[in-house]
């Protein structure tokens, strides 16, 4: 029997947490990943980066110095062309500290009210550090803002985003359509195809 390896991905986020382990699992990858939370450990990650890529350095690097064992983070950001890639990263935040995903849907409609190139960009980036080596994966989806929120699925911004090539949004498909075509979702095959080939 092969052996097995345990993987720390740098989130408090236990939603996340089970759904990279069953695509893990699914694969018949040899890791068995855990949370923070199931480490003990939930103290805050800081994300003081001034990119995607960044943060997403900046958590695994940290969860890597706490706990002395592989690991892995996400980070996410929404990047509007019309708003200079805005709101980047603070797109979790984008209303204020403790805001609600409606409160950032309506500020982002209300910033790109007319504005007619309503082009964005999701963009996800896994950092992966293992055996000491730090390896970085993007994924990205290119899309439209839409006029008004459409859709009851997803989370975040999904009822305002819709990428090219579709007639409805993320909130409008199910989840293993977005996951399919997503930013984090493309990532993620990348991070798989690695591992895979170890
Ligand atoms: P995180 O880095 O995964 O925590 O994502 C940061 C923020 O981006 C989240 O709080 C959401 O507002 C937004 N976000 C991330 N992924 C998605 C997605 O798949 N759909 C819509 N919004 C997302």
């Amino acid at each position: 029997m092969c052996e097995r390896h345990r993987l720390l991905l740098a989130t408090h986020n236990e939603h996340k947490t089970q759904e990279i382990r069953d695509l893990i699992l699914l694969e018949g990858l040899p890791y068995d990943v855990v949370s923070l939370h199931e480490m003990g450990d939930d103290e805050e990650i800081e994300e003081t980066g001034t990119t995607i890529r960044e943060n997403s350095m900046i958590k695994a690097q940290t969860c890597h110095q706490r706990h002395h064992m592989d690991c892995f983070a996400d980070d996410t950001g929404l990047e509007v062309v019309a708003l200079d890639g805005r709101p980047g990263v603070y797109t979790a935040r984008y209303a204020g500290p403790e805001c609600r995903p409606e409160d950032n849907i309506r500020k982002l409609l209300h910033e790109i009210d007319g504005v007619e190139d309503r082009s964005a960009v999701f963009r996800t980036v896994i950092t992966l550090i293992l055996d000491d080596q730090q390896h970085c994966f993007e994924g990205e989806v290119r899309g439209v803002i839409t006029e008004t929120p459409q859709g009851e699925g997803g989370f975040g911004y999904d009822p305002v985003f819709r990428p090219e090539g579709f007639d409805r949004t993320f909130a409008e498909m199910s989840e293993e359509e977005k996951n399919r075509i997503s930013h984090r979702g493309r990532a993620t095959e990348a991070l798989i195809h690695f591992l895979r080939s170890l």
